[in-house]
């Protein structure tokens, strides 16, 4: 109800169902502001227990509140974890994938992975062996990830990734933003972490966050960004031919340098002939 209305319906001289009308008129719009006053308080509370509940988010992040959910998706939505690409459960579950694994987790390599399929019963064990499940959980996932992305699968769900740049973009300046790709140095775990692969410079770069920073880069291996490149061509960019030119005051700089040599020179002969000279007529004095 606007003010608008309420003033085209007051009449200039007062009759009975105009005053009626007035009233009735008043009384809706008192009745209103008490609705507003109420839903104002209304608003904080509810405001506040939004704050509340993120706050309770906040202190029980990464225990229970985490239990209903499916462990990857969990790890995935975890904080400095954005580089993995979700592997298909199939994959998972065909123990032949997983061949040799065992190896790499030799303490709860059964449970990590009954972990990672949700088929864990937690109540068996206790928090310090829990947490050592979790550890060998995110250790065997990265493991098995590294398989999963050189496959046509995981080629595919990497692809999406990179175009939309989730593994940052180069930070050379001539290679005008081109998305990076996550590689590891080796392929034995524990050796060396990720680094950022631009198909562009073809060149490789630290990430940024320390958190992208400290993942082993065998959750990757060596070969992934070139099989992707083998596997869709068509995304591999056009190579940089453009190279930064060192110039002092519009000049480049080996031309300085050279200036520089030939003053050197110059010297050089300059005080060696001074020096014959001055040995000269040393002898003619003789
Ligand atoms: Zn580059």
């Amino acid at each position: 109800m606007s003010d608008g209305i309420s003033k085209r319906a007051l009449p200039d001289d007062i009759d009975l169902p105009a005053t009626i009308v007035l009233y009735v008129i008043l009384i809706i719009l008192g009745v209103d502001r008490a609705e507003e006053r109420q839903r104002g308080q209304y608003d904080v509370a509810t405001e506040e227990e939004g704050l509340l509940s993120d706050y309770m988010d906040d202190m029980s992040s990464g225990s229970d509140s985490d239990y209903a959910k499916y462990w990857i998706d969990w790890f995935l939505e975890t904080k400095g974890n954005e580089y993995y690409c979700e592997i298909d459960e199939e994959y998972i579950l065909d123990r032949f994938n997983l061949t040799g694994l065992n190896v790499e987790v030799q303490q709860y390599y059964a449970e990590a992975l009954d972990m990672i399929t949700d088929n864990l019963e937690e109540e068996r064990f206790d928090e310090k062996a829990r947490d050592q499940i979790e550890r060998a959980a995110r250790h065997l996932y990265g493991l098995i990830h590294a398989r999963f992305v050189i496959t046509t699968r995981g080629l595919a769900k990497m692809l999406d990734k990179y175009k939309k740049a989730e593994f940052g973009r180069c930070p050379r300046v001539l290679c005008n933003l081109q998305p990076l790709l996550p590689v590891g140095l080796s392929d034995v775990p524990v050796t060396k972490t990720v680094k950022l692969y631009c198909p562009r410079c073809e060149d490789i770069y630290n990430p940024k966050s320390s958190r992208h920073a400290s993942i082993d880069g065998a959750y990757f291996g060596t070969s992934f960004p070139h099989m992707l490149f083998q596997a869709h061509p068509n995304y591999m960019p056009t190579k940089s031919t453009d190279r930064y030119e060192p110039r002092i005051f519009g000049f480049k700089i080996h031309q300085i340098a050279e200036q520089h040599r030939w003053q050197d020179r110059a010297r050089e002969e300059y005080l060696k002939k001074a020096n014959e000279k001055k040995e000269q007529n040393a002898t003619d004095l003789v």
